[in-house]
């Protein structure tokens, strides 16, 4: 199998269709391609429109797993990671804004590059508000520093990698995952195109603001324990600071004496200690608690149904 196509999709059902069309125009030329559908837990018709699909192009690969509920597009992404077979696997939304055509040109440069092993599409114009690039840009000069791992900026999912690196994806066990990391972390060569989003077909998208800023403290905390070395930074400046004001408090005692006073200074802080104390807990407590979920060792999505066309023999031909 030359290259298996991942779409996730999530309540995608006016997109579906004309997505797929458009996948199977632009992919005419290309033999021996596999396309797996994610359904991560729709709640509307995508299923329906999925299965319309897998009996229109009965002559074509195409499967579909049918997650149990919904578990995230980076639970997607690895269910159809570990179910593909292709030399090269693409990773594509559902929703139009990302073309396939683009996928075309990844593959070829792959083909073209054997040093390469993955292309990732950036966006060079950002289709969103200015608020919301701001926070972004943020967060890439943020957690670049905090990790040691690298990340690019404007990175998207939307790849084509070999099978080299999907495999070592595959390696990477962690429930929390947060691909971009996952992506920089394996290391391996990736050459970054261009490209052009477009407008979301129809619907709306998934993210919200704040769901944003829980994803972006995600991957801090996948990627990092700087937060947690920043508690031992603090605590030692605050003891080196509390050292220097207690002999500055005897030479005063010994010389012209105290008057009782200062008490807004000891409430502020025991406020200002209190409240720093609190939060490092709870940064302890985001730590161990990932830890408990991750020895847990659950699995990441559960497949509740796979749907296809009879077209197994065309592994075999291949
Ligand atoms: N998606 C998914 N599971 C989710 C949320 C989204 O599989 O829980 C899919 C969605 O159907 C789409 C892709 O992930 O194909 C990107 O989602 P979306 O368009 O909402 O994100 P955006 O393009 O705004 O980053
Ligand atoms: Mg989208």
């Amino acid at each position: 199998m030359k290259l298996s196509i991942l779409m996730p999709c999530y309540n995608e059902e006016k997109n579906i269709a004309p997505f797929f069309e458009e996948c199977i125009k632009t992919f005419k030329q290309v033999k021996n391609i596999e396309y797996i559908f994610i359904n991560d837990g729709s709640t509307d018709n995508t299923l329906k429109e999925i299965k319309k699909i897998i009996k229109k192009y009965n002559n074509t690969l195409i499967k579909c797993l049918d997650f149990s509920r919904n578990f995230g597009k980076e639970s997607a992404m690895l269910a159809g990671f570990e179910n593909s077979n292709g030399d090269f696997v693409a990773v594509i939304d559902t929703d139009l804004q990302q073309h396939p055509k683009y996928i075309l040109k990844m593959l070829n440069f792959l083909e073209n590059n054997p040093n390469y092993d993955s292309v990732s599409c950036y966006q060079e114009k950002r289709r969103e508000s200015k608020i919301i690039s701001f926070f972004k840009k943020m967060f890439y000069k943020f957690i670049n520093i905090l990790s040691e791992t690298n990340f690019k900026e404007n990175a998207s999912d939307f790849r084509v990698l070999n099978r080299k690196m999907v495999n070592s994806i595959i390696n990477m066990k962690e429930y929390f995952r947060f691909s971009k990391g996952i992506f920089s972390w394996i290391g391996f060569n990736t050459y970054y195109m261009p490209y052009k989003v477009e407008k979301r077909l129809h619907g709306k998208s998934s993210w919200s603001f704040f769901k944003l800023i829980k994803y972006a403290l995600n991957g801090i905390i996948s990627f990092s324990l700087a937060p947690l070395k920043l508690a031992i930074y603090i605590g030692f400046l605050s003891f080196i600071s509390s050292i220097i004001y207690l002999i500055f408090i005897i030479i005063q005692k010994l010389t012209i004496g105290i008057e009782i006073s200062g008490y807004a200074t000891i409430v502020c802080l025991i406020l200002l200690f209190g409240g720093l104390q609190m939060i490092f807990i709870g940064i302890i407590g985001e730590y161990i608690g990932r830890t408990y979920i991750e020895v847990k060792d659950r699995p990441k999505y559960i497949i509740k149904d796979i749907y296809s066309t009879n077209r197994g023999d065309l592994y075999e031909e291949n």
